[in-house]
């Protein structure tokens, strides 16, 4: 298959919301349902702060992350991502679609989890 530049339509979210106080629930376009324990998506945050811009070092310590984090906001951010506000107070994290769908760790997609 050819490189994909523009969003895959089955990897459009329908339906965010925290399916309980620590795991966020988000069902696809394509039907699929993935359970993303709020930490989980946390320690996977790869923004400027958490991941080193040019050289892809991780900055942020798992260990620095509360074992309770969760999300205290969720927004969308125009129609590709989202951005999470932690309750840690970390908020500069963007999720995009792709991304997210990538990292679902299901059954089903745990085999390219994290790839
Ligand atoms: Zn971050
Ligand atoms: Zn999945």
């Amino acid at each position: 298959m050819a490189a994909v530049s523009s969003i895959n339509p089955a990897h459009v979210p329908v339906e965010i919301s925290r399916a309980n106080q620590h795991d966020v629930r988000i069902r696809w376009q394509d039907g699929h349902v993935g359970v993303y324990p709020a930490r989980y998506l946390r320690l996977r945050c790869a923004c400027a702060e958490c991941v080193h811009e040019f050289t892809g070092e991780a900055l942020l310590k798992p260990s620095a992350v509360p074992v309770d984090v969760h999300p205290a906001r969720i927004e969308a951010v125009g129609r590709y991502a989202v951005q999470i506000r932690w309750s840690d107070g970390h908020s500069t994290g963007i999720y995009s679609f792709d991304r997210l769908r990538l990292i679902c760790p299901c059954e089903t997609c745990l085999p390219t989890a994290g790839a």
